[in-house]
Order: structure tokens, then sequence, then C-alpha cells
């Protein structure tokens, strides 16, 4: 019988899908450029479903069903697009071509046009949730054609992550759609982590706790609000011993964090789109400041290494799990901003509170939180801001004296907390009656005749700064 699917680019993601779609009873047509990692697939796993092994990427096509559907999983970048001029003369109208690597969402809109000229669909998918979740069920994201879902939901569904029942796939809209959610959702991956290590750094350095204190500290919040994946695995990170020294392991574990460049794809998007993700950047430049390790150790040297005295006190766990509550809210109103201003941009309707189920599971971000998300967009699917929902404005109004306590110590002992604070800020300014903007504006028309517009009545204006300084309509 032929293949319902198939996959290409059996390293650990493709291969743990592969075995995922044959452990859901779907016969799967496997292949890889070096045909080791196929018979390696085949030879370990072939007992755990219906696998078609393919030396080459014509037997692959040749075992399929049509139309076909065939997921391409290898790395991101130019060797995708080298396996699908590879794979497009091979098919025929109709099929579809998925690409579950982590491409750019501007790529995948390039080679969504591109197939489709060649009536071929192109479904760049967000898959998200790692090895582990490929294999057990990951969080999928599927943009392209609403046709080439009719065919493929199934399929996908099947294979992800359940929730109360419903599975973490939905379509997301055309072309980069998909992607494009996926790198949001790696974003405020990105802002979780670093809003999380701020708690950490504060109950260590200004609480004066020991990572295994603050290990428990963390099992504790994740019965709450907070109850989280990345919170649960906290947990796990900061009560664990290192084997040699006897230290807790994250004391051992060099203070550089890396980044493969998705976090920086979601702010370089945000600013072309003018919408403030504040957390996600501040996520990402903690992170490169975390790497300028000889700029570090430079500036420690000349200007002395800031001494933080722990000063406990009995509010400070309570007040700094408050602050990661509503710096959290912040981080995702943000995100999911970003995603109805792309949305509005590229034309793809996407339905927030859609997003918001199928991250329920399957990926980094899951956590009980996403349920109030998404009850939020249920109930209204235009808010201006997660923010004004009923429940997050409360949430974040009874957290907010414990915010503020916890930015003004992190800020008084010197310990960096820019998620914290700049999450603060931006809730701040988007309330103020009054921003300095106004001032920004006369600036500008002072050196560059930009003008600006006044509150009292519509019009353009530009106050001859040089001259007389009498007002001109611009
Ligand atoms: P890698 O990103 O390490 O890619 C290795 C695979 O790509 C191998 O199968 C390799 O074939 C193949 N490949 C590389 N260059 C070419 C080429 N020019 N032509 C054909 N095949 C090529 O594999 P991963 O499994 O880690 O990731 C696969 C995709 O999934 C990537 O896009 C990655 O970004 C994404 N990913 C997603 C994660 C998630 O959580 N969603 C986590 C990890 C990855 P060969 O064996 O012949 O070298």
């Amino acid at each position: 019988a032929p293949a319902r699917i198939a996959v290409t680019g059996l390293a650990v993601m493709g291969s743990n899908l592969a075995r995922n779609l044959a452990r859901h009873g779907f016969r799967v047509a496997v292949h890889n450029r070096s045909s080791a990692r196929t018979r390696a697939l085949v030879e370990e796993h072939g007992h755990e479903g219906d696998f078609v092994p393919a030396e080459t990427l014509e037997e692959l096509v040749a075992s399929l069903q049509t139309p076909r559907q065939i997921i391409i999983m290898v790395k991101a970048g130019a060797p995708t697009d080298a396996v699908i001029d590879d794979l497009v003369p091979l098919l025929e109208a109709g099929d579809m071509v998925i690409d579950g690597g982590n491409a750019h969402y501007a790529d995948t809109r390039r080679r969504e046009a591109a197939l489709r000229e060649a009536g071929l669909h192109f479904v760049g998918t967000g898959i998200s949730g790692g090895e582990e979740g490929a294999l057990n069920g990951p969080s999928i994201m599927p943009g392209g054609s609403a046709e080439s879902y009719a065919h493929l939901g199934p399929v996908l569904e099947a294979i992800s992550a359940k929730v109360d029942g419903v599975p973490c796939c939905v379509h997301v809209g055309p072309d980069g759609a998909g992607h494009f959610v996926k790198m949001v959702h790696n974003g405020i991956e990105y802002a979780d982590m670093q809003l999380i290590a701020e708690a950490y750094d504060l109950l260590h350095r200004v609480g004066g706790q020991t990572p295994a204190q603050i290990a428990e500290v963390f099992r504790g919040w994740n019965s709450g609000d907070l109850e989280s994946y990345l919170v649960e695995i906290t947990a796990e990170v900061l009560g664990h011993t290192d084997p040699e020294t006897g230290a807790a392991l994250v004391d051992v574990i060099a203070d550089e964090a890396e980044q493969k460049g998705t976090g920086r794809w979601t702010v370089q998007e945000a600013l072309e789109l003018g919408v403030p993700v504040t957390g996600i950047a501040e996520a990402v430049f903690a992170r490169s400041l975390s790497g300028r390790v000889d700029q570090r150790t430079a500036v420690r040297a000349a200007l002395g290494a800031s001494e933080v005295t722990p000063a406990p006190d009995d509010s400070l766990v309570e007040d700094v799990r408050q602050a990661l509550y509503a710096s959290k809210v912040v981080a995702y109103a943000q995100g999911f901003d970003q995603m109805r201003a792309a949305g509005a941009e590229y034309g793809w309707d996407l339905d927030l509170g859609a997003m918001a189920t199928i991250w329920r599971g399957g990926c980094i971000i899951r956590a009980r939180f996403l349920d109030r998300i998404r009850e939020a967009y249920d109930k209204d699917g235009d808010l201006a801001s997660l923010l004004v929902d009923d429940y997050f404005r409360d949430a974040v109004a009874n957290a907010e004296a414990a915010w503020r306590r916890v930015v003004v110590k992190a800020v008084a002992a010197g310990v960096p907390a820019p998620g914290f604070v700049s999450a603060l800020a931006y809730y701040d300014g988007l309330r103020s009656e009054r921003l300095p903007a106004s001032l920004i504006q006369g600036l500008r028309d002072f050196f560059g005749a930009h003008t600006y517009r006044r509150t009292d009545r519509p019009g353009s204006f530009h106050t001859r700064w040089s001259g007389d300084r009498s007002q001109v309509d611009a």
C-alpha cells in the first residue's frame, strides 16, 4: 500500500516526528540525504509502526498516495531550499510540501509563492517542543492554504499534544503565518526565561537564598498561577547538584547565555512592525550582555564588581512571585500584539485565542496561564491589549504594589532586572495620560522641521525656531 505521508531529514527532529506518525498508525515513508540515518531509524524503531524507507527522493515520492504530503525536517536556510529544489520536479499539481524546520517566515512566504506558482501547496509549519515534543506530541502551527489543511489537519492533529482532549494544532493562516507565530512563541519563551532568571537572581542576591532553597520556592509557585513547564524545570535545574564539585550545578554553569536567533528575529520583526516587545528585546539583549565576557571582565576590572548585600525581608518571595506574574502578563500581551499587527500587515486573520489554545501543551511555554489568555480572546477577539481583559486587569492590579517594590529593591541593591523594570515601564507608559513624546516632537521640529500636531485642533504645524518663533501651518 502507498504511504500516507513522508518525512525527509531524519536527524533528531525528523526521526522523532516520523516515529510519532508511525506510532499513530500512519504508514510513513522516510528518507535522509545520507541513507545511513534512514537505515538506523528503521533498524532501531521499525517495530514501532509502518515505515517505508527510501534511498532517494524519487523512491520517496513514488511510495506516496496522492496528493502527496512530504514533511521536510532539515537544517533551516539553504539546505531547505536545496531539498525543495530537488523535490519540486518530482511532484504533481496538488501535492503538499510541509517545512517543519525553524524557517524565517519571510523565507516561507517566498517559498509558498514559488510553489503555488508551480501548482503545489507549501505548508510552512512551526513545530515546538524540541525532540521530546516531536516524539510524544508537539505544538504544531501550520500555515499555508486552507485546502492543504483539509488534507493535513487530521494527521497533524493526531500527532500533536492534547490538552483536555483538544489538539495543540490549528490552521494558523496563509503562507508564512505558521512560522511567524512559531517565531513569536520563541520570543515569548526568551522573555519568560529572562523573567524567571531575574526572579532567581533577586531571591539569591537580595534574598540571600541558596539555589536549593529557591528550587523549593519555584516548586511551590508551580502549584499556583505560575504553573508552567518553565517554572517546573527551573525547580529541577536549581535543585540539581554538580556531581563533580558537590556545588549547585547553576553555580558551576558558565553565565553566558547563547541563542540560535529566533528571539532576535522576533525583535527585528517587531521593530519593522513598530510594536514594542520590550520584554522580548530585553531578554535578547540580556543574553547578548552575558555573552560579552571580555567586555564584562574589562569593565569589572576598571570599575570594580558591583557588591550586593543580601537584604532579605518577609515579603520578598511573595513580592517576586507577583512581579514575575505581572511582568509575564506584559510579555505575553506584547507578543500577542505583535501577532495581531503581523496579521493585519500580511492579511492573515489570526485567531489569537486559538494560538493560546495550541500553546497549552507540547511546547516550551506551555502553562496554565494560557487558558486565561484563550478565555480573554474568546470573550473579545479585538482586545486592545491582554492587559484590559477583566481577569488580567485585576491580576496585574493586585500584583502592582509588589511589582513596584521588587523593582525598587532590585534597583536599590544593584541587581539588574531589565525584564521586570521594562515591563513596569511599559505598563506605566500605556497608562500615562500624557507622555513626554510631546517634547520629542518639539525637538524634532526644532532641529529638523519635522512638524507636530496639536492637542486642540487638527493639522500639522511648524514653529520658526530660528526666526521669529511664530507658528505656521505645515
Ligand atoms: P539539523 O538542523 O541538525 O539538520 C540535520 C538534517 O538536515 C540531517 O537530516 C541532514 O542530512 C539534513 N541536511 C542538512 N543539509 C542538507 C542538504 N543540503 N540537503 C539535504 N539534507 C540536508 O536537524 P534537527 O533534527 O536538529 O532539526 C531539523 C529542523 O527542525 C531544523 O530546521 C531545526 O531548526 C528544527 N528544529 C526544531 C526544534 C524545535 O523544537 N521545534 C528543535 C530542533 C530543531 P544528513 O544526515 O545527510 O547530513
